[in-house]
Formats: C-alpha cells, structure tokens, sequence
C-alpha cells in the first residue's frame, strides 16, 4: 500500500465528483425530461401480459398499441401481426354504490383481446435517446476486464441481460454484446465498482438508489479519468434512480475510496506519487473545496417525490 499514490488517486476522482456534483445540482437535464415524458406514455403491463408479450415475441423492448405509437409519431409497418394481450374491460361504477373508491375506480367485469406492437414494428420518429458516454477508450477497456479478472471476476457477454445494459451478481459480470465502445467501458466500470461495494453478504443491503448512484458515480470517475466525454449521462443515470447531489455527498468517501483503487491500477503512472508532482498540493488552492462544503449540506433535505416509473430499465 503506497499512501501518496492513493492521494493522488483520491485527488483526480476529488475533482470528477466535484464536477458530477455541478451537473447533479442543475437537476435533469432536457434530454432526460423528454425521455421520462415519452416513456411515462408506455403503458405497464400486468405480468400475465408480460408473460404473454415475451412469448410471442422475445425481444420485445417497448410495446404500445396502433394509437399509441400514432401519438408517438410512429406507425405500424404493413402487414406487421400484433402481439395479443389481455385487456381489463371496466365498467363506470354504480351510483349508488356505497363503496366509493369501487365507485371511482369502475369494476373489473372480464379481459378482451387487444393487440400491441414491439418498437422494431413500426417506423417514425425516433424515441428519445438516453445520453450516452462518447469518446474512445482506447486499451483501457482490456486493462478494466484484466483489473476485475485478478479481482476474481469473470466477464461475460451475453445478449439475454436486455434491457440492462450490465449486470453485476457477485463474482460475475455480464455486458451486452456490440455497445459502442466508450459505453462498454462505463458499463463495465460501473458493473465493477457494484462488484467492489455490493455484494458483501455481511452487511445489509443499501437502497437500490444508493447502489445505483455508487456505482455510476465511479463509473463516472473512472470514465473521466481515461478521457471519456461523459457528458450528462451519469447525472441523468443517478436521477433516473432519484438520485441527487444528497445521495452523492452521503457516499463520497466510499466512492472515492473505491474509484482511486480502480485508478491506481489503471493509470499506475498518474496516481504514483514520485515524479511529476507539478500540482500544486498547497492548501491555497482556491477551487479545491466545494465539495467538502456540500458534505455539511443537511441530511434532512426531502425525499425526492418523483417515483421511478417501472417501465425504464436502463439498469446497469
Ligand atoms: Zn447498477
């Protein structure tokens, strides 16, 4: 263990999160409005449907009726068959009826037939894409698969994880095959800091939303560091997850802790300590600080209000 190398890790993941703090602050981004909105549209379905979606058609990603998709600014190709589901005929509640919520509600009276269709039936409009990490990774991806293998970690690739992008099960990463390469490595980056902080069995399990907002924050760090553009995709991420600049701040120290182990290991001749020290490690650093004044940021901020729409599963 080499303390000085492990401040200068420290230091360069000190000065990403400061930046992933800004971009958390300035709340969603328009691109991830726009996505919310236009997945908000897609209806969720019962789990029979479910069920009945994925085996008519396995690679389903988004479904909706022939309107819905026309409202989208998207329309079923000719000749496309639609996948059958069930839907609920409700009656408008009686009057009369004592039960007021049944009253509101309607009543259940049988399932009809309804027709969907997957996203890959139609044409129009593209959907709103989600941001993505940009730029070329270079031989820093095989250097990441290298550091999680001496971690004891096997990489796999494998298809049937969709929609998630990654998957992290303890001892063992699955990536989607063919992601653009600097998304890959982020996906990779996240999947491998779940690896370090989620899966010890001897401590309780923390909210999907601090894992999540763990993770990408890494993912964000590490990604920033090899010369990734990371633009507002790990911000937009962490909100997607109803994270926020609180969320960030509680987990710094284990964050960073967990990013500069990555570093060292991966850039080795950045984080060690002899050589080029140019940077001024005074304590006169003027912009070196705001994160330390968000960590007295108080605890008792609300709780974000919005839920997460179960139909987005960007996990990773
Ligand atoms: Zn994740």
């Amino acid at each position: 263990m080499n303390g000085n190398s492990s401040d200068k890790a420290r230091k360069i993941a000190k000065e990403s999160l400061d930046k992933l703090a800004n971009d958390l602050e300035a709340g969603k981004s328009e691109a991830l409005k726009q996505y919310l909105a236009t997945m908000s549209r897609f209806h969720r379905y019962s789990w029979n449907n479910v069920l009945l979606i994925s085996s008519q058609n396995p690679q389903a990603t988004h479904v909706a009726g022939f309107h819905a998709w026309h409202d989208l600014g998207r329309s079923v190709r000719k000749g496309e068959k639609g996948i059958m589901i069930l839907a609920p005929m409700v009656v408008k509640g009686d009057q009369q009826d004592p039960d007021k919520e049944l009253k509101a509600r309607g009543r259940l009276v049988g399932f009809r037939t309804a027709y969907v269709f997957d996203i890959a039936q139609t044409d129009g409009r593209p959907l709103p894409a989600f941001a993505q990490t940009t730029g070329d990774p270079k031989e820093y991806t095989d250097e990441l698969k290298r550091i999680a293998t001496a971690r004891g970690v096997a990489i796999e690739y494998d298809a049937s994880i969709a929609p998630a992008l990654g998957m992290s099960s303890g001892g063992r990463i699955r990536l989607m095959p063919d992601l653009p390469k600097a998304e890959e490595f982020a996906v990779l980056a996240h999947e491998l800091a779940h690896e370090a902080m989620h899966h010890d069995k001897s401590v309780e399990r923390l909210p999907k939303v601090v894992r999540e907002t763990q993770a990408e924050a890494v993912a964000f760090v590490v990604s920033h560091a090899v010369g990734l553009e990371t633009n507002h995709a790990a911000a937009d991420y962490i909100a997607l997850y109803n994270g926020d600049k609180k969320t960030l701040i509680e987990s710094l120290a284990k964050i960073q802790e967990t990013s500069a182990k990555i570093l060292e290991e991966l850039l080795p001749e950045h984080t060690r300590a002899d050589g080029q020290s140019h940077t001024p490690s005074s304590p006169s650093s003027p912009s070196a600080t705001p994160l330390q004044d968000l960590a007295s940021v108080s605890s008792d901020l609300p709780a974000h209000p919005d839920p997460l729409p179960e139909q987005i599963s960007l996990d990773r």
